[in-house]
């Protein structure tokens, strides 16, 4: 991943245009992408960003996360793959000021099995597409990934100008990261040439010898592309998703909500909302 990132400058979070478009991903399953993508999007908007998840994983739980039930909405992300429905028709409200979702529900798992046999020219652009018809309305957009390096993901990393890695602190980390590394830079010189790893989150800390060492193996090989910040292991933000609340507005004083806040500073780097 080295090799993707290397042409970025020592601040390569700052968004020189908005929408920054960025997929939180590792093929790595409870790594902690949901809850990054919910409390790093409600972090941003709370600094008054105007910020869209796009649920892109059929575990749908950013969805449930924020109190959305996809299952009872005509437009998802599965319509918007299958191209029924427009992204604009399929975003709704959160109960957070400046946070909006676009849900998912295990049909999307369906709709991308459909989409692969139907469409054999560019079924890998069809997010981009649906991402461009509403750009100009956002200022960061989060796609949240399923844990797999799957059609989704692939949709993701060709909508995204920037990836999001959530890493835990614990052995193997390193070894998936190799295999995001590689499906990266296929998807760079075939679909999407602008992406590059934005940053890489080390998630579920706590105070032990293990994690030490995963977090010095993680910054000696990624360096300045390794959020400063670092997501403590905190029961808060497990409990949040099941009051329907992003973690700044579950506990906004706990160590998690800090934590997430912290790094929306690092990512906007001092930038400041577009006016509308
Ligand atoms: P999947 O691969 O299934 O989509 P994920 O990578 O999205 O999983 P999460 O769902 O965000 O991972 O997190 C996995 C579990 O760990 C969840 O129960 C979540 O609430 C919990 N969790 C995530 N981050 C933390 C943290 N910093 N402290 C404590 N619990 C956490
Ligand atoms: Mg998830």
């Amino acid at each position: 991943m080295t090799d993707t990132a290397g042409s970025s400058s020592a601040t390569p979070s700052t968004p020189s245009t908005f929408p920054v478009v960025i997929a939180v991903a590792n093929q790595k399953g409870g790594v902690g992408k949901t809850t990054t993508t919910v409390n790093l999007s409600a972090a941003l908007a709370e600094l008054g960003f105007r910020t869209l998840i796009i649920d892109f994983d059929p575990q749908g739980n950013a969805s449930s996360g924020l109190d959305i039930d996809a299952r009872r909405l005509d437009a998802t992300m599965s319509e918007v793959l299958l191209g029924t429905e427009s992204l604009e028709n399929a975003i709704e409200a959160t109960a957070e000021k400046n946070l909006f979702i676009a849900p998912s529900d295990k049909t999307l798992a369906d709709a991308a099995a459909e989409v692969m046999t139907k469409d054999r020219v560019s079924p890998n652009t069809r997010l981009r597409r649906a991402i461009e018809t509403v750009a100009n309305d956002w200022d960061y957009i989060f796609i949240d990934c399923p844990p797999s390096l799957d059609m989704l993901t692939i949709n993701a990393f060709t909508a995204a100008s920037m990836i999001v890695a959530p890493v835990q602190c614990e052995y193997y980390a390193l070894e998936g990261l190799r295999d995001l590394s590689w499906i990266v830079n296929e998807v760079k010189e075939n679909l999407n040439p602008k992406l590059r790893v934005g940053h890489f989150l080390l998630t579920m800390f706590t105070h032990t010898t293990l994690a030490n060492e995963v977090e010095a193996d993680v910054r000696a090989n990624y360096g300045d592309l390794v959020f400063k910040t670092v997501i403590p292991r905190n029961v808060r933000l497990a409990e949040a998703p099941s009051q329907g609340k992003s973690i700044l507005k579950f506990d906004p004083s706990s160590p998690g909500a800090k934590a997430y806040r912290a790094v929306a500073k690092e990512m906007s780097n001092g930038a400041t909302p577009r006016t509308r």
